[in-house]
């Protein structure tokens, strides 16, 4: 099989540079102008839009097994691909939960099946991610990007510390929701801050987020573990892992699309403005974006976390946590972080390609011959508004409905393959 991707502006050593791609074979076989098809090959012409390396989500729930009534590993993974992601890891809040080879394997099974793009499952850090004992991670080390209890911390310092020293053992990461329960207040709706105590909402302390992560550093200082801070949303934690980047620990971490373009301050009473973390204080927004351009942030998650409609029904006090994020997080943070003037297309590319892939040995990062081809092409002028009814997710609940953005994405190639085209364009 062979396609000719034509009049694209190429990402090419961090620039976009006028060029076609052949593709033979799922291989990228030429970079280069005006180059010819022969009668065997399968034509489209970009007309100038951008081919960027497939994005790369390091951190989204694909509910299957165990929860297909909100997402499947089909559906996600079209999302995925509709939204330029090539390769995602898939947490590990399923049923059952892949903490043993056994467990591990009805899932891979699925994906093998069923996916669009390349899956890569997390292992739980602990059996069932109920906290007690650990999983079986050496036998699931083979298979897994890393190990991660996402939806939850883990509260025992011993255990982390023999997580971490597995871990390390079997060259994995450790992948940290951080959250220290005894920090929460029962049923927080939102972030502790102006919006919640104007309305008597019970908070989220962001020290509960910042307090795991120092005493997780401590343990990355003692195991020299590798460890990676999920969906970081607090100003703290920013600052701990910067610190730790100089001291020249092993730490990476993300943060979500929401957490850098929202404030409590935009909050509505709608699910659709509910997850774990909370949308924080602009303080926060401030230090992540800082962070982002500091290198501090490493790479750029959107947690997609897809519920039913029911389930996102009940207000910020009453739904379920968890936003989808795959079908948008380009083109909102193309329009405000790179149209926006706060950083630049390559730093954007680095976040959600480059620095994904390489942390977690997923194929992609760039776009280069005899490299398979895994390339999201984006029209970065047209602009468009985000319309939730037309996601592939059955998750819907985003609170970027209704923004107008550029950056629509009109062929995702994973693999080789041809895993979304709008057939519009
Ligand atoms: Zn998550």
């Amino acid at each position: 099989m062979k396609f000719l991707l034509k009049n694209l502006n190429v990402f090419l050593d961090a620039a976009l540079r006028p060029a076609d791609i052949l593709i033979t074979d799922g291989i990228v076989a030429a970079i280069g102008q005006n180059l010819l098809a022969g009668g065997d090959v399968a034509v489209f012409d970009f007309h100038g839009a951008a081919a960027l390396p497939g994005l790369v989500d390091p951190h989204v729930h694909l509910r299957e097994p165990g929860y297909a009534y909100k997402e499947t590993i089909r559906t996600g993974t079209l999302a995925a691909a509709h939204g330029g992601y090539t390769a995602v890891c898939a947490m590990p809040n399923l049923k059952p939960v892949p903490d043993t080879l056994e467990n591990l394997r009805e899932q891979l099974d699925i994906i093998a099946r069923d996916a669009a793009v390349t899956v890569r499952p997390y292992g739980a850090v602990t059996r069932g991610e109920a906290g007690g004992e650990l999983s079986d991670m050496e036998a699931l080390a083979p298979y897994v990007a890393g190990f991660s209890d996402d939806g939850r911390g883990v509260q025992s310092e011993a255990l982390m510390r023999a997580a971490m020293e597995k871990a390390k053992a079997l060259g994995r990461p450790i992948v940290a929701h951080a959250e220290d329960e005894s920090l929460l207040q029962k049923g927080w709706a939102v972030h502790d801050g102006a919006y919640a105590r104007a309305r008597g909402l019970p908070g989220n302390d962001p020290e509960s987020e910042w307090r795991q992560v120092e005493r997780d550093l401590e343990l990355v200082r003692e195991t020299g573990c590798a460890y990676h801070v999920c969906h970081v949303s607090t100003k703290e934690t920013v600052g701990l892992v910067r610190l730790a980047k100089f001291e020249g620990l092993d730490v990476t971490c993300e943060t979500g699309p929401h957490y850098l373009t929202l404030t409590d301050d935009e909050l509505q009473d709608d699910g659709r403005f509910k997850m774990n973390p909370p949308i924080r204080a602009w303080e926060d927004r401030d230090a992540l974006i800082e962070g982002l351009c500091d290198g501090t942030v490493d790479m750029i998650a959107t947690d997609h976390a897809p519920h039913s409609a029911q389930e996102k029904s009940r207000g910020l006090a009453g739904s379920l946590n968890g936003i989808v994020g795959l079908e948008c997080a380009f083109p909102v943070l193309y329009t405000k972080l790179v149209l926006g003037g706060v950083t630049t297309l390559a730093r954007l590319v680095e976040l959600m390609s480059t620095a994904p892939a390489r942390r977690f040995g997923l194929p992609g990062g760039r776009i280069a011959p005899g490299e398979p081809a895994n390339i999201a092409v984006f029209d970065l002028n047209r602009e468009f508004e985000i319309d939730p009814a037309a996601f592939l997710s059955m998750g819907r609940a985003t609170p970027f409905a209704g923004w107008r953005v550029r950056g629509q994405c009109l062929m995702t190639l994973a693999q080789g393959g041809i895993a979304w085209r709008d057939t519009h364009a």
